[in-house]
């Protein structure tokens, strides 16, 4: 399918060009992350235990349980890292102040990138961009103490040994709390005011991010499922809410056994966003199922054929205009 058939009875939901006056326009992106190897996530360097959350099981559910979640720094972090890393490789990041290339946490981003457009950036002597996505934590379906478990660890660190840059040892050496392997969270990802290009990038991110763990060792594993993408001129419900009506519908149904059965949460799911998107004082357009799928095809092809550095390059032309 062609790029302007893709979406097209939603053109007017995206902008036509980057401008940095807010114009309202949302996309909410809600997405499935299914742990499929052992995972831990938690606050780098804290020491700390697993990233949890104590929270209503469902709307309906009042129990309060603790949830493992996924920060949004996490996803933040790992999900630029991968457009990036294909930015790079096709020459799309661009040289900073200091004559270098744009990189993550260095103070000097270059300002004109299509990652540092969307992603957003900040230089000390002025110059920023805020953030044109949006995460939020991702929270775990079923109860924290359900959904991980405790092991003897040998983590590695990225540079793929037991000891960090500094020659320290891996601090998680010894027994380890971490999400088990079947565990999904549930996630939303709301873009604001972005093109359509911009919304491919960010949405292309999400879908090849794989690991996110330390890139060298085999925890960390996690498979993406977009379920549904929604436009709206004001911010849907929370991430949190879909996760409890989810919870609620499935323990209705009585499907909550630990691993849960991913079909039956995916019909939940998209049932429970139904409900939910009724409740919003606001002009809700979700794609159907048909629209979802000719998406994710064309962003299938567009990186099998290498036309995705084409349409990304003509975007971070435009900035300079
Ligand atoms: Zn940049």
């Amino acid at each position: 399918m062609k790029r302007e058939a893709i979406l097209k009875e939603y053109k007017d939901k995206f902008m036509e060009k980057y401008t940095h006056f807010p114009k309202g326009k949302y996309i909410t992106v809600a997405i499935l992350r299914q742990a499929e190897s052992e995972c831990i996530f938690r606050t780098e360097g804290s020491g700390e235990g697993l990233n949890k959350e104590r929270v209503n099981l469902g709307i309906e559910n009042k129990n309060k349980e603790f949830r493992a979640t996924i920060s949004k720094r996490k996803q933040t972090a790992v999900e630029r890292r991968t457009g990036r890393e294909y930015l790079r490789s096709k020459n799309l990041l661009f040289e900073t102040s200091k004559s270098e290339i744009c990189a993550l946490n260095k103070n000097t981003p270059c300002g004109k990138c299509l990652d540092c457009m969307v992603n957003g950036y900040a230089v000390g002597e002025g110059g920023a961009q805020r953030s044109r996505i949006v995460y939020d934590n991702a929270y775990s379906i079923l109860p924290f103490n359900i959904v991980t478990g405790r092991k003897t660890f040998n983590a590695l660190y990225d540079n793929g040994t037991m000891r960090d840059e500094n020659g320290k040892p891996s601090s998680s050496l010894g027994e380890d709390e971490y999400v088990k392997p079947g565990t999904v969270f549930v996630d939303m990802v709301t873009f604001k005011d972005v093109t359509f290009t911009e919304f491919v990038y960010g949405l292309s991110n999400i879908l090849r991010s794989k690991r996110y763990g330390a890139i060298s060792s085999r925890i960390g594993k996690i498979k993406n499922t977009i379920l549904t993408v929604c436009f709206s001129d004001c911010e849907l419900f929370s991430n949190l809410e879909l996760t409890q009506s989810i919870y609620d519908k499935l323990q209705s149904e009585e499907n909550i056994e630990f691993p849960l059965d991913i079909d039956n949460v995916v019909d939940s799911a998209k049932l429970a966003f139904e409900n939910l998107k009724k409740e919003v004082y606001g002009d809700v357009a979700e794609v159907t199922s048909d629209e979802l799928k000719g998406l994710l095809q064309y962003i299938k092809n567009i990186f099998m054929e290498d036309k995705a550095s084409e349409l990304f390059k003509e975007q971070s032309t435009q900035y300079g205009e």
